[in-house]
């Protein structure tokens, strides 16, 4: 049967390319009106307009997550416009790797700030508007490199990490309130994401992944799309999914 989500109200963050564009378009696709958050607003005005054009509802704000005024006012604008806030979907995030050792210590910030306070502000502005409509559903794009470490990439590995244990805190505190919680965690995807890499990471990058056919964006918003279709009777707590061809 196909997915419906007529009358619901999703949030994506990270919505300007990649797995986050691909959430959108398959959640307005299913019903649902969206709110579209990036830095980059051309990118998501044109998507909001492709989606209203289609006969969806969207809603397109101007943010940058790590900045907790501009996240707050993100999901409160989605909640106040679209008049409800059923899905926050955190995905905006950045991965630059390479060694420790002398690495350019401002990527490292980009990453904390997108990667780990863009997920904790928005949270925290969508709590007590999901307690107070009674339910939510609350998902964290981590990554496998959240649950596997590697060398060359401690802090993106640092950030995900940390997104897959605030997931399980929040998850258990988020069960009084009728939230749900899911941490959905990719392996290689095809995006934009590996491009923001010094040229010699994305070198060591493509070694690495050679022979892998990548997954494409639309099949993680496939899973998204699986967990927040669930009965509310039913948690899907988290989503490790990989290209069959990858190893670790
Ligand atoms: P993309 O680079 O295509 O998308 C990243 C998105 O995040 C963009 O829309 C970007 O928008 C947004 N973003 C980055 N920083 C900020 C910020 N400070 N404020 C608001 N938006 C921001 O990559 P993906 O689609 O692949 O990445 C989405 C998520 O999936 C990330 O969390 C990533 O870590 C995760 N992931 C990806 C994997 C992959 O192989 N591609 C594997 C595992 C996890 P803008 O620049 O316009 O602000």
């Amino acid at each position: 049967m196909a997915i419906d989500l007529s009358g619901q109200v999703v949030a994506v963050t990270g919505a300007s390319s990649g797995i986050g564009e691909a959430t959108a378009i398959a959640c307005a696709r299913a019903g649902a009106a969206v709110a579209l958050a990036a830095r980059r607003v051309d990118r998501i005005q044109a998507l909001a307009e492709r989606i209203t054009q289609e006969g969806g509802r969207a809603l397109a704000v101007e943010t940058d997550v790590g900045e907790e005024s501009q996240a707050r006012a993100f999901v409160e604008r989605t909640h106040s416009e679209l008049g409800r806030l059923d899905v926050l979907v955190n995905n905006a995030g950045v991965m630059l790797l390479g060694p420790i050792e002398n690495a350019p210590t401002e990527e490292w910030r980009r990453m904390i700030h997108a990667n780990v306070f863009g997920v904790l502000y928005c949270t925290h502005a969508a709590l007590p508007l999901m307690r107070a409509q009674g339910s939510g559903h609350i998902v964290n794009v981590s990554s496998v490199a959240g649950r596997i470490a590697s060398a060359g990439s401690g802090v993106y590995n640092l950030t995900k990490f940390g997104v897959g244990a605030f997931s399980e805190s929040l998850r258990q505190e988020a069960v009084g309130l009728g939230v749900r919680v899911t941490l959905v965690e990719p392996g290689a995807v095809a995006t934009e994401l590996p491009g923001h890499n010094r040229p010699e990471v994305i070198a060591q990058m493509e070694k690495r992944f050679q022979g892998v056919t990548p997954l494409a964006a639309e099949d993680i918003a496939n899973a998204v799309l699986y967990a927040i279709d669930q009965p509310a009777s039913v948690s899907v707590n988290e989503v490790l999914i990989r290209p069959s061809g990858q190893q670790g």
